[in-house]
């Protein structure tokens, strides 16, 4: 496959797909010319992606699951398998937050967030790898953060997404001989609800934390879910076989 040559078909499961990145990654996949499982705690919450995706011209399908549960997502993958077909692309985006510095983070804190963000990448990849080796050929591509490098308030958050980043690797090297690869994203300061979130709880204006963000950037903006999702979908391209094990910052200034 050359320059603009359309790439073949895929299913792809976008985790998380529901609203902010992982719509931006649902919406830019399925522009790319594949069908895409919209995975989400809720799956009405789905239905804006979905109908975006359709609009496009591509097929869509709305799974309710938590990522964290096992049983939920066995059960997800073998729906989208059969709604859509074997998914061959897997975008562990699904996260969560719970902030607290250490003397006040509970085990509750500590745990969920652990579960979503790395037991849920681990599940889904799990679960998905063997369609992609049944096939031949496979692309993951995990979410994780700049907070992998250390950020205050974080200390579960910033584990979490620094095991996503040696999972990443891992994967990498045990799947590569099945014409597999895996990376990770990750994100800097992202316009989206999770981030409105953060500037809400400690109690300033989104504006204000946007300032702040901008500031830390070179480029002198914060990032958008398109910033996201056009470096997932290099990732996902069938013309990216040769990276894999790689961990991609993208966050407007140099990191990592
Ligand atoms: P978001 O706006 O909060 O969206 C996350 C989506 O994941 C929501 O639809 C949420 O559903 C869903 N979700 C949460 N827990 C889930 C579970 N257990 N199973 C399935 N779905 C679940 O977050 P975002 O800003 O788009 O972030 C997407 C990813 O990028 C996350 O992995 C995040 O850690 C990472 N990231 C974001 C930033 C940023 O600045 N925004 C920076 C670095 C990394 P509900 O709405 O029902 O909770």
């Amino acid at each position: 496959m050359k320059g603009n040559e359309k790439q073949t078909p895929r299913v792809a499961v976008v985790t998380g797909g529901a609203r902010g990145i992982g719509a931006g990654i649902a919406l830019r996949l399925a522009q790319d010319g594949h069908d895409i499982a919209v995975l989400d705690l809720d799956a009405m919450a789905c239905a804006e992606t979905v109908r975006a995706i359709e609009k496009i011209g591509r097929r869509a399908v709305a799974v309710a699951a938590n990522v964290a549960d096992e049983a939920a997502v066995k059960f997800a993958i073998s729906h989208i398998v059969d709604a859509l077909g074997p998914p061959t692309i897997a975008i562990n985006n699904a996260g969560i937050l719970r902030d607290r510095t250490i003397g006040k983070m509970s085990i509750n804190d500590w745990d969920s967030v652990i579960n979503v963000n790395l037991r849920g990448t681990f599940l889904v990849s799990r679960e998905t790898q063997s369609h992609m080796r049944s096939a031949g050929w496979g692309r993951i591509v995990n979410l994780s953060s700049t907070a992998a490098l250390g950020n205050l308030g974080e200390s579960n958050y910033a584990a979490a997404k620094a095991g996503v980043q040696g999972l990443t690797k891992t994967l990498a090297i045990e799947l590569g001989r099945y014409g597999i690869t895996a990376n990770a994203v990750a994100p800097g300061f992202i316009e989206t609800a999770m981030t409105a979130e953060v500037a809400e709880r400690v109690g300033i204006s989104f504006d204000e934390m946007k300032q702040q963000a901008i500031r830390a950037t070179a480029v002198g903006r914060v990032g958008q879910p398109d910033d996201i999702a056009n470096a997932v979908s290099f990732f996902a391209d069938e013309r990216s076989g040769f990276v894999t094990g790689q961990i991609l910052y993208v966050a407007g200034a140099p990191r990592g």
